[in-house]
C-alpha cells in the first residue's frame, strides 16, 4: 500500500516559488496559470517516497505506466487554452488529476475522462480527500463526452496519433481545442480554434513529448 504526505510545509512551498521562477524563465506569462501552479502542491499528486521530485521541471511515472506531466508542459497547455472563469473543459486524460486541479484553480468547470480504471479509481478518491471535485469519467477521450457537449476549451493531454473528429464537433464555436499530435516519440502541441459551424483554424505551437492516447477504455 503506497500512500501521499497531504501535508504542504513552508519548503514545498518555497520549491513551489522557485518552479514558478523557472517557469516564467521557459516563456509562461499567463498570471492566472503561475498563481496556480504556485497554490497547488504537486507532491500531493505523488507518492510520499518520491515527493522530493515533485518540484522539479520534469514529468514523473505514476500508476498504470502513466506519467504525471512536466510542470511546463502543465503550463504552457493552460496558458494556450486562454482560460475564463466559469469555463466549461473538457480534459482527455486525468491522469494523476495534477492537470485537472490547475484548471479548477483557475476557475473551470471540468469535465475528466481517464481509459485506465486503477488510475481513474486511485484519483478519484485522491482528489475528493484534496477537497476538488471535478465531473469523472472512466471511458475513452476519443469519443468525447457527447451527452455534455458543447464545450468551451478542450484538452488532450496525451499523444493522439491523429485529431478525433468527435472532439472538435463537441467544440463551441469561438472554442479551443488543445491536442498533442504525432505517433512518434514527440508530438507536435495543436491549437484548434471553432471559427464558425464548418470552419476550424489550425495552428502548431512546439514538439512536446506525452504517452499515447490510447483508444478505448481498459478494463
Ligand atoms: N494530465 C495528466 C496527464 C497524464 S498522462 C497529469 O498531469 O497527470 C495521459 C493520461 O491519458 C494517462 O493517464 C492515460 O491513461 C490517459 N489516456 C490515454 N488514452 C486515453 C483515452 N483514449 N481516453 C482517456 N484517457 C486516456
Amino acid at each position: 500500500m503506497t500512500s501521499n504526505q497531504l501535508t504542504d510545509t513552508y519548503l514545498h512551498k518555497g520549491l513551489r516559488t522557485k518552479l514558478v521562477k523557472e517557469l516564467i524563465e521557459k516563456g509562461i506569462s499567463d498570471k492566472n496559470v503561475l498563481a496556480a501552479l504556485e497554490k497547488l502542491p504537486r507532491h500531493y499528486f505523488f507518492n510520499t517516497a518520491f515527493a522530493k521530485f515533485a518540484y522539479e521541471d520534469k514529468a514523473f511515472p505514476i500508476a498504470a505506466g502513466q506519467t504525471i506531466s512536466q510542470p511546463y508542459t502543465v503550463a504552457f497547455q493552460s496558458q494556450l487554452l486562454e482560460l475564463k472563469k466559469g469555463e466549461k473543459v473538457l480534459e482527455i486524460g486525468t491522469g494523476s488529476g495534477y492537470q485537472t486541479c490547475i484548471l479548477m484553480e483557475m476557475g473551470a468547470k471540468i469535465f475528466s475522462i481517464e481509459r485506465q480504471k486503477e488510475l481513474f479509481d486511485k484519483t478519484k478518491n485522491l482528489l475528493s480527500q484534496i477537497g476538488y471535485s471535478p465531473k469523472m469519467f472512466y471511458g475513452d477521450g476519443y469519443k468525447g463526452l457527447e451527452s455534455y457537449a458543447p464545450f468551451d476549451k478542450i484538452l488532450v493531454t496525451a499523444g493522439a496519433p491523429f485529431i478525433p473528429e468527435p472532439l472538435k464537433q463537441q467544440l463551441k464555436i469561438g472554442g479551443r481545442l488543445i491536442i498533442p499530435v504525432g505517433e512518434g516519440d514527440t508530438q507536435e502541441m495543436i491549437l484548434i480554434e471553432r471559427v464558425s459551424e464548418s470552419e476550424f483554424r489550425q495552428t502548431p505551437h512546439g514538439m512536446f513529448r506525452f504517452v499515447p492516447l490510447l483508444a478505448e477504455k481498459n478494463k
